[in-house]
């Protein structure tokens, strides 16, 4: 015979037709009896035993989307299948799950998984009954059809919902086997360089196993298997590449589908990969997240024992060390901190160890104080993947040391196969090595299998493809490895890695620092309440609300998961997520009046004004309706007749331009159609703004490919301004406060209320917004044009702070076009600057000398009515002179966000503070109860970038006072005297002090 090498390669799919080797997969097939009740909803087992069942037949529709139908299913195995091994087939267009008396036992996944997820056939549609039928038995399952898809309801092209398939079958296991020696083959055929030994033994074996089996002649198989097995035999060389592999299921907590649906999600995933860990001894599976583990604990006890024993194994594998994969931009510093001190402590309670790695593939971009807070959390390496997805710069490395702003290293692993939901398949796994961009430095990778984004994991295709190339000459080595064991090889191997100092920028998905501004402004109120409380009830002393405290950061984590806070979820998460922060901020309301109760007597003659934050404060307040001058010490109260006096008024001038606001540090001038023409530092005679400032302006914003997620550059080359304020008035002219009020039809749809304050005691110019917001596809802003030349602009970040250019130099630069910041954004020169401060916001855009504030969007899609209503927000300005740090700016931006509180009392006038510093470069975060007992917990960092050295005191008597991480295990004793104890810290370290109590 003539070689025909390309004819023969063509030849390798004509195997796998239906008609060929895998129509030999069921010789055998027979209907079951099938009755059906269509559920009110999200029900239990025993709920649906309760049910109402009517006989159901093949192609009924089972919707609509969201909808639940259970199904009893009565099977007899045919008698003539004795000795047979027996499966369940089922596809509903949708998942599914089989039950077994109550007990979750798999996921079945119909067609058409995801037009998201580019998967079409079933993804999974077998179940294994028995693997020797005795002929004649009876079986009796319950499938509980979930009418979605593992995409949510992304894929539109299919009949959701649609019986296509219930029936038993022989499961000839013979022709499994050959049917996957034969795929891993003639991928290697086509997948290995056509030039290489490999590829060309691959395309003979092949070849010779199409040629020899004779399908009509089961006798002629195992001499087709021999054939298999000859190949694979070939062992590699020692300098092959090692892939450490592991079976995931990345289930978003929520996103396309509610959280409801994502608690059916966990059992169906996590019961198939227990299921499946009992065929495949080699099987590992990795599940992050202990929030989706613990609603397993709650509502699927027998499924968690399960889960449990694997654990135990070391197979399934609790990972991250998080209560949920969190975002990294928006949460604050205190809420990462939550994130793994409620994560590990339920890892190390549930499963006698906490993680050593952060696993969170999916994020949107990584705060530069993550590695210290990883690091406090006892975890010193970090595997994501996210930034293979970046549109102009992509990473330089897979492996590398990532360095926080404080100097703190863990090391980070991006999976080279740029994916966590791998399929496992030899194009993947020789793209892996392929990819890797640090081979010359490891010789070790990682690689994520199994269906994810909306559960699902491993199926048994995975499974065999992975279990014929442990060590296969030509493609890497893959075993099946923990996170444990794979970074510990990884260490082991590893030399002269590279380092990343700073954040890992994520150059996408920068619509997520605004989209559902709603829920970011109750995240924010939710973390400052909770703050307070925290410390109210703490320093208060008597009975700390463990049970109710705990219940609320819960919910406040879970709505930190990455497609939440984000904004890039459909309508019915934000629904629940509104209801969860209503919880959140009413009961946590009642806790922090409860704690004011107890620290604070009752009555009427004076008030307590009370000072959360760890500087002390004077400031206009409203008392009884009127403005009035109070003070108050650091993290304490001081009782006081409030001052409605001064003897350096705010000064308001109306004339026919506009308005002048004037008070002891600053001069501000506005147009009456609302624009700031003049902002004046008294103290220097500096000028802040250049030409129009407080400038409202509306982009088009419709991104090329993820509405709620992305705004891409281009949206700032159509910019339209808003134009100027209708209406203006003065609503409040005392000597304390002077208030302007614009009106502005920001479009034909959507209009704003504006005001404008000044008050006697603060160097700020205040801007409060309600906007009654009803757009498609538009992006509100605001610009402030300033005076200031800088190359960069500095953003506030968890625990500190960052700069980013100004500039396009360079395509780096131009990537941050849009950047995310906490409370404050600064823009400064030498000698004098300008702060733009926020009480709900998270993207700035600041370009050359101008600022500016993303205040809304209107995306379509997932959520058709995401940002449409009336929102509330603030924002500050706050011109200064020198530098952002003596000026003042991190506490300004704070006290904007925590106003005083106002406790009436019959208390004598009087201080009292309990905890303060002396070094305006430390800033106390928080003051909470510990864990674990009665001491106070203390945590405070250094927020100037600089090493400092600070002396804490407090009011409340300590008996001892140890250093502590961020899990509150003990360090080292600090030295408390005369109440008080000095610390030295270097520039942005978190430090957390406990605090037993004394009498
Ligand atoms: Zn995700």
């Amino acid at each position: 015979m003539q070689k025909h090498l390309a004819i023969s390669r063509g030849r390798l799919q004509t195997f796998l037709r239906p008609t060929q080797l895998p129509g030999k997969l069921y010789p055998a097939k027979s209907p079951v009896k099938l009755a059906v009740w269509r559920a009110p909803g999200r029900v239990t087992f025993a709920e649906a035993q309760r049910g109402t069942y009517r006989p159901a037949r093949l192609g009924e529709k089972f919707g609509p989307l969201w909808a639940t139908a259970w199904f009893k299913v009565d099977i007899t195995i045919p008698a003539a299948w004795r000795g047979r091994e027996v499966v369940f087939l089922w596809d509903s267009n949708s998942e599914a799950c089989v039950w077994q008396n109550g007990v979750p036992l798999q996921g079945l996944t119909g067609s058409g998984v995801s037009a998201w997820m580019n998967v079409t056939g079933p993804a999974r549609n077998r179940f294994h009954l028995t693997p020797h039928a005795r002929g004649g038995e009876r079986h009796t399952l319950y499938v509980e059809l979930a009418c979605n898809q593992l995409g949510g309801e992304h894929n539109q092209f299919l009949e959701l919902g649609k019986l296509a398939q219930a029936e038993i079958a022989v499961f000839d296991r013979p022709v499994w086997d050959l049917l996957w020696d034969y795929i891993v083959i003639a991928d290697m055929a086509q997948q290995l360089p056509t030039d290489s030994p490999r590829a060309a033994q691959a395309l003979w074996a092949a070849n010779a196993m199409i040629n020899a089996c004779n399908l009509d002649d089961r006798t002629t198989w195992p001499a087709t298997r021999r054939l298999a097995r000859q190949f694979l035999a070939a062992r590699n060389g020692g300098g092959q590449h090692n892939l450490s592999a592991i079976g995931h299921a990345h289930i978003d907590t929520a996103w396309l589908w509610p959280l409801a649906e994502t608690m059916r999600k966990c059992y169906r995933t996590f019961a198939t990969a227990v299921r499946y860990m009992a065929e495949y001894p080699e099987y590992k599976f990795v599940c992050s997240q202990a929030q989706q583990l613990e609603w397993m604990k709650r509502q699927h006890p027998a499924l968690y024992t399960k889960i449990k024993r694997y654990a135990r194994a070391d197979r399934f594998v609790p990972a991250g060390g998080t209560w949920v994969e969190p975002d990294c931009n928006i949460p604050s510093g205190e809420s990462l901190v939550r994130q793994f001190l409620v994560g590990q402590r339920f890892f190390q309670k549930e499963f006698g160890r906490s993680c050593r790695e952060f696993w969170n593939p999916d994020v949107f971009g990584y705060n530069g104080q993550l590695p210290q807070i990883m690091r406090g959390a006892g975890i010193t390496r970090f595997l994501t993947q996210k930034l293979s997805w970046n549109q102009l710069n992509k990473p330089h490395a897979h492996t590398f040391w990532w360095e926080g702003i404080d100097g703190s290293r863990v090391l980070t692993h991006f999976p080279p196969a740029d994916t966590y939901n791998g399929d496992a398949s030899i194009k993947e796994l020789l793209f892996n090595v392929r990819n890797y961009k640090d081979l010359e430095r490891s010789n070790e990778s990682y690689y994520l299998f199994g269906h994810g984004d909306g559960g699902g994991g491993p199926t048994y295709e995975m499974l065999e493809q992975l279990r014929r190339v442990r060590d296969t000459d030509g493609v890497p080595r893959v075993v099946q490895r923990s996170p444990e064991e794979f970074f510990d090889r990884l260490e082991a191997d590893m030399k002269a890695l590279t380092t990343q100092v700073g954040e890992l920028y994520f150059e996408l998905h920068r619509g997520t620092y605004t989209t559902q501004a709603k829920n970011k402004l109750h995240n924010r109120r939710s973390e400052d309440l909770l703050h307070d409380v925290e410390f109210l009830a703490a320093v208060a002393g008597r009975s700390y609300p463990v049970a109710e405290l705990a219940r609320l950061w819960k919910l406040v984590l879970v709505n930190q998961f990455h497609d939440i806070i984000p904004g890039s979820s459909i309508t019915e998460v934000y629904r629940d997520s509104a209801a969860h922060y209503t919880d959140i901020l009413a009961s946590a309301g009642r806790l922090r009046n409860a704690a004011l109760g107890q620290l604070i007597s009752a009555g009427q003659q004076r008030v307590a004004v009370v000072n959360t934050l760890s500087f002390p404060r004077r400031e206009v307040v409203t008392v009884a309706g009127k403005p009035a001058i109070v003070s108050a010490p650091a993290m304490g109260y001081a009782v006081q007749t409030p001052a409605t006096k001064t003897d350096q008024p705010v000064t308001l001038i109306a004339n026919t331009t506009g308005f002048v606001l004037e008070n002891q540090f600053l001069r501000a001038a506005l147009h009456r159609d609302g624009h700031l023409t003049q902002l004046t530092d008294k103290r220097t005679g500096r000028e802040a703004i250049a030409g129009k400032a407080n400038h409202f302006v509306l982009f088009d914003d419709v991104p090329a490919n993820f509405d709620a997620w992305d705004m891409d550059v281009y949206h700032l080359e159509k910019r339209r301004e808003v134009a100027g304020a209708k209406s203006c008035r003065v609503i409040e002219q005392s000597p304390l406060r002077v208030t302007v009020e614009f009106v502005f039809a920001i479009s034909a749809t959507s209009r704003m209320q504006h005001r404008v304050s000044l008050d006697a005691v603060a160097p700020r110019l205040d801007f409060a917004c309600t906007v009654d917001w009803n757009e498609t596809n538009k992006f509100f802003k605001v610009e402030f044009p300033t005076t200031i030349r800088s190359d960069v602009a500095t953003y506030e970040i968890q625990f500190g702070h960052l700069q980013r250019s100004t500039h396009f130099n360079t395509s780096y630069d131009i990537a941050r076009f849009e950047v995310c910041a906490h409370r404050w954004a600064d823009l400064s020169e030498p000698g004098c600057g300008l702060a733009l401060l926020n009480d709900c916001k998270y993207g700035y855009a600041t370009h050359r000398n101008v600022m500016r504030l993303s205040l809304l969007r209107s995306p379509k899609n997932p959520d058709p009515v995401a940002d449409i209503g009336r929102h509330q927000f603030r924002y500050a300005l706050l011109p200064h002179a020198g530098d952002f740090r003596a000026a003042g700016v991190i506490p300004a931006a704070r006290a904007f966000n925590a106003p005083l509180l106002l406790q009436p009392t019959g208390a004598p006038a009087g201080v009292r503070s309990f905890f303060s510093v002396n070094n305006p470069a430390v800033v106390i975060d928080t003051v909470k109860q510990a864990e674990d007992s009665r001491a106070v917990i203390v945590r405070l960092y250094e927020a100037h970038g600089a090493r400092s050295r600070v002396r804490l005191t407090s009011q409340l008597p300590v008996a001892k006072a140890t250093r502590c991480n961020l899990l509150e295990h003990d360090e080292a004793p600090v030295t408390w005297r005369n109440g008080g104890a000095t610390l030295e810290l270097r520039p942005f370290q978190i430090v957390t002090l406990k605090l037993a109590r004394g009498r």
